[in-house]
């Protein structure tokens, strides 16, 4: 960053910040260290919004902070909330400069995920995707992804569990965010860098990029397909990418954190799901430290692919079984609220961003 902007202490905002960043910066504001305790304890495990919140604080450094414009914390607003039959919430959340992104919250039993976006809109134009139909706006700010954690958190009054980078965007156009994120979710909010998983549709030096920044976090690579011609049909991104070096990335990968990978695999119906496509996956994933998750297709309006029955989705399940690949399905949740893998469109957000009076 530049020298001239350093004077403009609204620039980055309070949340993201750890414990010695924040008693570093009320020190800078005139206050007693101990008070950056406080503060990372208001933002983080009380939703604080806005330093007025802090009834903590003294009344009229408050006010000093508030006409001086300094202290943005960096919450966004919930503009819809949409719950679904399965309790699943979708949320469109509205940031500073008016984008909004989408953020699903699912709960279960024992569970409560958050799945988060990395970007507003995304540029990787995966055909069966609605996010890629919609283009790119921009990346997500670290304090902007740690925002929906907080919401959902908030909202279902519930401690999140498990985090999954599997809404809008691609995160590793978005790695210093993302990791930065990751970060302040496991140390600052508490969330075990295990319970998150990264998705990544796989970009050439990417991967091996992450690997060696050592997180524990797991990794999840959309494969979608058992060879090169049918991925590039797919993936437009992979025409520069070939399947060979996606999977030598991801063996260094395993090689350089010792964690084991996911691979995705969408199943279309009669497209990707025949019985020679899991022997192909199969053979590609021989003595390979990783696991499957099927992931039947959930339809969106601008293509025609066909989700496949519960038949052919086990057929394929046992086919890979039967050669020893460990592998599960996911069905998704909240597919009656449009919150399902795929289904959050930005298009459609970015008409409610220009309609939505700030
Ligand atoms: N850019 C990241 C995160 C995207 S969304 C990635 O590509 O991994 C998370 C998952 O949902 C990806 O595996 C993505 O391919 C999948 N997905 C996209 N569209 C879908 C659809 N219509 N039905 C089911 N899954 C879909």
């Amino acid at each position: 960053m530049s020298h001239e902007s350093a004077p403009n202490a609204t620039a980055t905002p309070l949340l993201g910040q750890s414990p010695a960043e924040l008693a570093e910066w009320v020190t800078q504001q005139g206050q007693p260290a101990y008070r950056g305790k406080q503060l990372h304890n208001w933002i983080y495990d009380k939703g604080a919004r806005s330093l007025d919140d802090i009834t903590v604080f003294p009344k009229k450094w408050r006010e000093q902070m508030r006409s001086a414009g300094v202290g943005e914390i960096g919450r966004s607003t919930i503009v819809k909330r949409a719950v679904a039959r399965d309790d699943t919430v979708k949320y469109l959340l509205q940031m500073a400069d008016g984008q909004i992104v989408e953020t699903v919250g699912i709960p279960t039993e024992k569970r409560l995920t958050v799945c988060v976006s990395s970007q507003v809109g995304c540029p990787m134009a995966c055909d069966f995707c609605a996010t890629g139909k919609g283009g790119f706006t921009r990346n997500l700010a670290a304090h902007e992804i740690i925002d929906q954690v907080l919401t959902v958190q908030e909202d279902f009054e519930r401690r999140v569990s498990h985090i999954v980078f599997m809404g809008m965007g691609e995160p590793l156009l978005n790695t210093e965010n993302v990791v930065a994120a990751v970060r302040s979710l496991n140390q600052d909010v508490g969330i075990g860098q295990r319970n998150i998983t990264i998705s990544t549709v796989g970009l050439p030096g990417y991967i091996r990029r992450l690997g060696n920044l050592q997180l524990q976090a797991t990794l999840a690579v959309s494969l979608h397909a058992s060879n090169q011609p049918l991925r590039e049909r797919l993936i437009p991104s992979a025409a520069q990418y070939p399947i060979g070096e996606l999977f030598e990335e991801c063996r260094d990968y395993v090689k350089q954190t010792g964690r084991r990978i996911s691979f995705e695999y969408l199943l279309l119906a009669e497209l990707n799901d025949w019985p020679e496509h899991a022997d192909e996956l199969a053979q590609q994933l021989r003595g390979f430290q990783s696991h499957v998750n099927l992931i039947p297709y959930n339809p969106i309006v601008e293509v025609d692919y066909k989700r496949p029955d519960s038949q052919r989705v086990s057929g394929f399940k046992r086919a890979l079984e039967d050669q020893h690949i460990a592998v599960s399905v996911r069905y998704s949740r909240g597919l009656d609220v449009d919150a399902a893998c795929g289904q959050l469109r930005s298009s459609e957000l970015q008409r409610l961003a220009e309609t939505t009076a700030l």
